[in-house]
């Protein structure tokens, strides 16, 4: 009998019933708006922003409306202008050459290795081309970060990082994040937590925290910010810094906050599940497995492996053959963006030189979410259908 999975990809696990509890008590109190506070009350903005700054261990944090808002609020706080030149990866997901875009920057790709991190020769090679940096550590993968900050810190280049797939990740005990001047998460459903929309930024730095602050649309209120640099700081920037509204809510930071208590502990799970699929498709002919630096603690929130200079047309038999047995795998290789996947190259609104190299790594990246509501025996199967039809395809050559 030939084995089906019958579970949904994008099924996330249920918000915690003390997110549920904290999110209808913000809803009867009416105050959902950040800087709506009762004499004497702490908005629950301010208090996620607080203990995230602990969970990173950084001097300053602050929510915002969406992953990609963090990105575009970074750019314009370190000082991006329209018509600069930002790198960035080649390999990462649309809102990240948006967030570019959003500044009236151009980006200038770094290729990808095999490792699915950001190629450092050529990221030294391109380091002449812009002051800026947006790190995305796409799907978790993390290039060797010491080596990637002394090429950086060399050049005079300002790094932003993109966590959207590293919130609970680290390098060398240090947290995704930390590297640069600024880390960038993302709160939005499919990521570590889940409050539907959301964002974070993190950073030491004094004037890019206040600065940052005031973008989001914080009006003359920043006082009521508890992980904001002190009321000075601002007096410096805010005759000149502008409201570019993307405030987090009280409502989403309710929710939240019980999540991020519970990060460490989702980790292992997630970290549970991709090593019960790696394992399953280690070995598998034709199949390249990404091994992971033991440098970085990831988050297996999602797993990628390489069909490396496979004809096309034999990568979409894999994709099609495992989507009929229920496993929905999601290929970087394909002509025309689709659904979240798309390709530097299809970003038409940003100039591309063609980058071979980075091209065939492409065309061999398949990509599958692993949400928490699979089991370990759900991840197993998983591994069997792939493994089995990868090899189905593979005989054929
Ligand atoms: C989700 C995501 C973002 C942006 O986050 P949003 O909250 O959706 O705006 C940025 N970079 C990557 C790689 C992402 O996956």
């Amino acid at each position: 009998m030939t084995e089906r999975f019958t579970g949904s990809f994008t099924q996330q696990e249920p918000i915690p019933e003390a997110g549920i509890e904290a999110a209808i008590r913000i809803m009867r109190s009416g105050r959902l708006h950040r800087y709506n506070t009762a004499p004497g009350e702490t908005a629950e903005a301010a208090l996620m922003e607080q203990e995230f700054a602990a969970v990173t261990g950084a001097r300053y944090a602050l929510a915002v409306a969406s992953g990609g808002y963090a990105l575009g609020c970074a750019l314009r706080a370190v000082g991006v202008k329209p018509g600069d030149t930002v790198l960035t990866n080649a390999f990462t997901l649309a809102p990240v050459p948006g967030a570019i875009a959003s500044v009236g920057a151009v980006p200038v790709y770094v290729g990808v290795t095999e490792r699915l991190v950001i190629d450092l020769d050529d990221l030294a090679a391109k380091t002449g081309r812009a002051r800026v940096l947006m790190l995305s550590h796409m799907r978790g993968h993390l290039a060797d970060m010491d080596r990637l900050m002394a090429i950086c810190d060399a050049a005079g280049i300002t790094v932003i990082e993109d966590c959207a797939h590293t919130m609970g990740a680290s390098w060398n005990g240090v947290p995704s994040g930390r590297h640069g001047a600024v880390g960038c998460y993302s709160m939005q459903t499919y990521k570590h937590v889940n409050s539907g929309e959301g964002g974070f930024l993190v950073t030491d730095d004094d004037e890019i925290a206040a600065r940052a602050v005031m973008l989001s649309g914080s009006y003359m209120l920043y006082e009521r910010h508890l992980a904001a640099p002190p009321p000075e700081v601002f007096e410096s920037v805010k005759y000149d810094t502008p409201n570019v509204s993307g405030r987090m809510d009280n409502l989403r930071a309710a929710i939240l906050r019980p999540q991020l208590a519970a990060l460490d502990t989702q980790v292992g799970r997630w970290n549970e599940r991709y090593a019960v699929v790696e394992d399953g498709l280690r070995g598998t002919p034709g199949l390249t497995v990404i091994d992971r630096d033991p440098r970085g603690r990831f988050v297996g929130s999602s797993l990628q492996f390489l069909l490396l200079d496979w004809a096309t047309d034999k990568v979409q038999a894999v994709i099609d053959r495992c989507a009929a047995r229920g496993v929905e795998l999601k290929w970087f290789g394909g002509a025309e963006p689709k659904g979240f996947t798309s390709r530097y190259d299809s970003w038409r609104y940003a100039p591309s030189e063609r980058m071979p190299a980075t091209d065939r790594i492409l065309r061999g990246i398949v990509d599958m979410r692993l949400p928490l509501t699979f089991t370990l025996d759900d991840c197993a199967l998983i591994a069997r259908i792939i493994r089995a039809e990868v090899g189905a395809v593979h005989q054929q050559a």
